[in-house]
C-alpha cells in the first residue's frame, strides 16, 4: 500500500494524516504520500533509526552541516589518492564484460579492469549500456526505483531577522508550495540564509511555473511562514534536483508499491564482474551519506574477496 492510503485508513483526523503525510514522505524521501510505499518508508525508517533520528536537529541527522558543503568530502577523499587515479568528466556509457574482464567505455575512451563498482542510483545505473545485458531482474529494479522530486531554495536576507522574533528558521507546513524551512545562515556572516524545500507534486508544481511565477510563488509561502520581510529576499538561489542529469532527483531512489518485494533483493548481488554500491544499497543510512560510503566499502570488500 502507499504511505498515503495506509494513513487514510489508519488515522481518524485528516489533517494529522495530511501532515504526517506530507513531512514523512517529503522530509524523508521527496515523494508525495501517495507515490510512497509504506514498505519502503518503514525500511527508510528501520534503516536511520526511526523519525527522531531522522528528523531530529540535536542528537540526530540534521544536527550537521558540512564545512565547505558536501562537496568538500569527496575532494579530501580525492586528495589522498594517488596522482591519476580518478578520471573526471568521463561519464560511462558501456559496460563490457567477459570471463577475462571488465571494459568501461566513456565516449572515445576506455578503461579496463578485472571488475567494476557501479556506484550509482539504479535509474542512473539504468542508463548505461550492458553487454551482455543485465539479468531481467536487476534491469527491472534499474526501471523501477525513481529517484525522490526535490525543489531546494536559498533565500538571501540582510540578517537573519527571525531570529529577532525568537524563532529558529525551522519550519514545517502542510500548506503550499514548501515543506520544510531550515536556518542556513553560514556563521561569521552578517547575512541570513533561510533554506527551504518542496518535494513531490508540490516541486513538480512549481517547475511548471516560469521563473517569475515561481519566485513569487516562493516568496509568498516564505512570507506566510516568516512574516513580511522573508517576502523581499536579496536574492533567491534556486536548484532543482530533478533537473541534474547526473542525479535526476534526490535524495535517493524509491521503490514504488508492489516492487519491493521482487526487485529489492536484486539491489546488492554483483552480476559477474560488475558490483553494486551507492547509498540505495545501504541496509544502514540508506539515503544518506553515511549509506553511501558502507556501500562502498562493501562492494569494495566484495570486489576483493572475488579477485
Ligand atoms: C538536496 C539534497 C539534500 C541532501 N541532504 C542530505 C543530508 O542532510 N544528509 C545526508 O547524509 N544525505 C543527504 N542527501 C543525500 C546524499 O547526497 C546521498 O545519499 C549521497 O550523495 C549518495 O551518494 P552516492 O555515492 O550513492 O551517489 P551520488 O552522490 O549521487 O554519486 C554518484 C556520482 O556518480 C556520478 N555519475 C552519474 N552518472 C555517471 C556515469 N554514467 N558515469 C560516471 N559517473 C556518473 C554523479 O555525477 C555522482 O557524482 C541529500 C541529497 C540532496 C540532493
Amino acid at each position: 500500500t502507499t504511505l498515503g492510503g495506509w494513513l487514510a485508513a489508519t488515522v481518524p483526523d485528516p489533517v494529522t494524516a495530511r501532515y504526517a503525510g506530507r513531512l514523512l514522505a517529503g522530509g524523508l524521501l521527496a515523494a508525495s504520500p501517495d507515490e510512497v510505499s509504506l514498505l519502503q518508508l518503514l525500511f527508510y525508517l528501520r534503516s536511520g533509526g526511526g523519525t527522531r533520528s531522522l528528523l531530529g536537529m540535536a542528537g540526530g541527522a540534521q544536527q550537521d552541516r558540512i564545512v565547505g558543503g558536501p562537496a568538500a568530502l569527496a575532494e579530501r577523499m580525492a586528495a589522498a589518492l594517488p596522482p591519476g587515479t580518478l578520471r573526471l568528466a568521463a561519464p560511462a556509457d558501456a559496460i563490457i564484460q567477459d570471463a577475462s574482464g571488465v571494459r568501461v567505455r566513456a565516449g572515445d575512451e576506455a578503461h579496463r579492469a578485472d571488475a567494476a563498482v557501479v556506484a550509482l542510483a539504479p535509474a542512473l545505473a539504468g542508463r548505461i549500456r550492458y553487454d551482455p545485458p543485465l539479468p531481467a531482474l536487476r534491469d527491472g529494479l534499474t526501471q523501477r526505483m525513481p529517484m525522490g522530486s526535490a525543489f531546494k531554495v536559498h533565500a538571501l536576507y540582510p540578517e537573519p531577522f527571525w531570529r529577532a522574533d525568537g524563532r529558529s528558521g525551522v519550519a514545517t507546513t502542510d500548506t503550499g508550495p514548501l515543506t520544510e524551512t531550515v536556518d542556513n545562515s553560514l556563521p561569521g556572516l552578517a547575512g541570513g540564509v533561510l533554506t527551504a524545500f518542496s518535494y513531490g507534486a508540490q516541486a513538480r508544481a512549481l517547475r511548471r511555473l516560469s521563473v517569475a511565477q515561481r519566485r513569487d510563488a516562493l516568496c509568498d509561502a516564505l512570507a506566510a511562514l516568516f512574516g513580511p520581510a522573508a517576502a523581499r529576499p536579496d536574492d533567491l538561489v534556486e536548484y532543482d534536483w530533478s533537473a541534474d542529469p547526473w542525479t535526476r532527483g534526490c535524495f535517493c531512489g524509491i521503490l514504488p508499491p508492489g516492487s519491493w518485494c521482487d526487485y529489492g533483493p536484486r539491489l546488492r548481488p554483483p552480476v559477474g564482474r560488475l558490483h553494486w554500491a551507492g547509498t540505495e544499497t545501504a541496509t544502514r543510512w540508506s539515503g544518506y551519506l553515511e549509506g553511501a560510503v558502507t556501500a562502498g566499502e562493501r562492494a569494495a570488500a566484495e570486489v576483493l574477496a572475488a579477485l
